[in-house]
C-alpha cells in the first residue's frame, strides 16, 4: 500500500523503533506513547482493520496473536498488559493499517474510554 505509513515503516522508507520482526510481523514502539510500554504489532501485509481479516488471513492473524507473549516477555512486561485493536470509526482507529496496541508496565482502568 503505497501511502500507508505502517506499511512504509515496514519497508523502511520511514523510521521506526523497532521491538521485533520476522518475515510476516512487524513490532515497533508507539509514536505517542500511552504507557511505559507501548508497542504497535503489525502483520507485514497490508491489511486495512480487524473487520478486513479474510479467510487467507487466518494463520497470519493466529501468528500475530500468538507472538504476543513473546513480545510482551521481551519487553518485561511480567506482570500483565493490555491489547487493544481499535477497529474502524468507532473504535477511533487512526491508521487504517491492522495494529495491534501493547501496554504495559502500569494498571490499567477498565472500562476504556
Ligand atoms: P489507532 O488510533 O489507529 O488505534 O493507533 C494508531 C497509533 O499509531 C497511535 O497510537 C499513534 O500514536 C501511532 N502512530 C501514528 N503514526 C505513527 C508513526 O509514524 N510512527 C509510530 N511509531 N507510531 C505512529
Ligand atoms: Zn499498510
Amino acid at each position: 500500500m503505497a501511502d500507508c505509513i505502517f506499511c512504509k515503516i515496514a519497508a523502511k522508507e520511514i523510521p521506526g523503533k523497532i521491538a521485533y520482526e520476522d518475515d510476516r510481523i512487524l513490532a515497533f514502539h508507539d509514536l505517542e506513547p500511552q504507557a511505559p510500554v507501548h508497542v504497535l504489532i503489525i502483520p507485514k501485509k497490508h491489511i486495512a482493520s480487524l473487520d478486513q481479516v479474510t479467510e487467507d488471513d487466518r494463520e497470519l492473524m493466529g501468528y500475530l496473536m500468538s507472538k504476543v507473549k513473546d513480545i510482551a516477555k521481551e519487553l518485561g512486561l511480567d506482570n500483565g498488559y493490555r491489547v487493544v485493536i481499535n477497529t474502524g470509526d468507532d473504535g477511533m482507529q487512526t491508521v487504517k493499517h491492522l495494529h495491534v496496541h501493547l501496554l504495559g508496565k502500569r494498571k490499567m482502568t477498565w472500562p476504556p474510554g
